[in-house]
């Protein structure tokens, strides 16, 4: 994927940058055991078609790089990307193992169970049964893991779509899920968790995680729109600004340094898990971001966190710049013009978020913004797509 970003030496900020220092998200210590791995970039992008193609007689090594395209969770890379991702995976692990009195014989279902991790940590905290479905061939990986780690009797996999399967059992207690994908909607997986939830959760049930916010700030992003952007209107003297437009219109998956942030963050969108209905994960929200500071603004930044409000300790993590990085990094919405700002003025608008009406799985943004300050007069909107 793309390479890291520019330090703040690079910036070109009208003011002096701020010493760059990773914060923690507040709720809970992720790493307690596993060292500072993976988090770097990665090659591996998410692919959106996430279940097995329709051969599904294709297994493993004879598999062809076509059929991993309509099948990326097939591959263990994927996975392995994610099971590195330590502020992830040490998240669930802790909401698991520091609440065992939440799963003590308790029936669980794990929503796209992967490489069966979030099953197994269930299990191990005194699950009575959990049910591990999953849809690509990393489910025979899954019943493999299961069986060579001695839980065949507590963890049963069962292959298939959430929306397809047979659970043996008419209920369940607990919905487990890492359902969620870039710009937190991006792929779709939200509907599987609220479908398995209204089929077959009890009436007290829980679901974990059961929160999820969205956030938008804004950054000076001199040098990278220009690499990634302004790059198209010249390439070897050739014209070819007719990309610039596309690559404008897609939001980029990039980790943005913290010195870049120029406003305030917003509080977008705040999703219960528990109550939502699958329509309010589309909607129109209103921000104000204010410039902490006199700088340019090129872009605007969304991220997201995830929270268990059920465990003893509020437990968490947040995927914003301020944090410690996620394979998930933040998603870059490139402005058509620079804006020009100083301390105290601010940007208003709203963004409208909406699932894709041909591909469900790709999600479309509208960005209406709003600039009256002393030095950039403008108003504008803006369409980007996920895909
Ligand atoms: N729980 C694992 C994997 C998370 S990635 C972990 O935490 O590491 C999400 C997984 O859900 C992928 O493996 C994907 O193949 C699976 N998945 C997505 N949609 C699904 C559906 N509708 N039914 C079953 N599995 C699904």
């Amino acid at each position: 994927m793309d390479p890291g970003r520019k330090t703040d030496a690079q910036n070109s900020t009208m003011t002096d940058a701020m010493p760059a220092s990773k914060t923690r998200f507040e709720f809970e210590d992720a790493d307690e055991t596993i060292e500072e791995a993976a988090t770097g970039s990665s090659n591996l992008e998410e692919d959106s078609a996430m279940c097995e193609p329709e051969d599904s007689s294709i297994v493993g090594a004879d598999k062809t790089s076509a059929d991993y395209y309509f099948d990326s969770y097939s591959h263990f890379g994927i996975h392995e990307e994610m099971l590195k991702d330590v502020v992830r995976t040490k998240t669930y692990q802790n909401v698991i193992y520091k609440n065992k009195f939440l799963f003590k014989d308790k029936i669980v279902l794990d929503v796209g169970a992967g490489t069966g991790i979030l099953s197994l940590f269930c299990a191990k905290a005194g699950a009575k049964h959990v049910y591990a479905v999953e849809c690509s061939q990393m489910a025979d990986m899954a019943q493999e893991i299961v069986k060579a780690n001695g839980f065949s009797s507590v963890i049963t996999v069962l292959k298939g779509k959430i929306e397809e399967i047979n659970l043996p059992v008419p209920q369940v207690d607990i919905i487990i899920s890492e359902w969620m994908g870039y710009f937190l909607l991006y792929e779709n997986m939200l509907n599987t968790v609220l479908y398995a939830r209204d089929k077959w959760l009890v009436s007290n049930g829980i679901v974990l995680p059961d929160n999820a916010s969205l956030y938008l700030t804004a950054i000076e992003d001199a040098e990278y729109k220009e690499d990634k952007i302004e790059f198209w209107n010249n390439v070897y003297g050739f014209d070819m600004s007719c990309i610039r437009k596309q690559s404008m219109m897609e939001p980029l998956v990039d980790t943005v340094d913290q010195n870049q942030i120029v406003t305030n963050s917003q509080l977008l969108k705040t999703m219960n898990i528990s109550k939502m209905t699958s329509g309010d994960a589309s909607f129109t929200a209103p921000f104000k971001l204010i410039a902490q500071r006199d700088d340019y603004i090129h872009a605007l930044v969304a991220y997201f966190d995830v929270s268990f409000s059920v465990c003893h300790k509020m437990t968490g993590f947040s995927t914003g710049p301020k944090s410690r990085n996620t394979h998930w990094k933040q998603t870059v919405l490139y402005l058509e013009d620079v804006l020009t700002i100083c301390q105290g003025e601010f940007v208003a608008g709203s963004m409208t978020v909406t699932q894709n009406k041909k591909n469900p799985r790709d999600v479309d943004i509208t960005l209406k913004y709003t600039l009256n300050g002393r030095r950039t007069t403008i108003s504008r909107t803006q369409q980007y797509k996920m895909r």
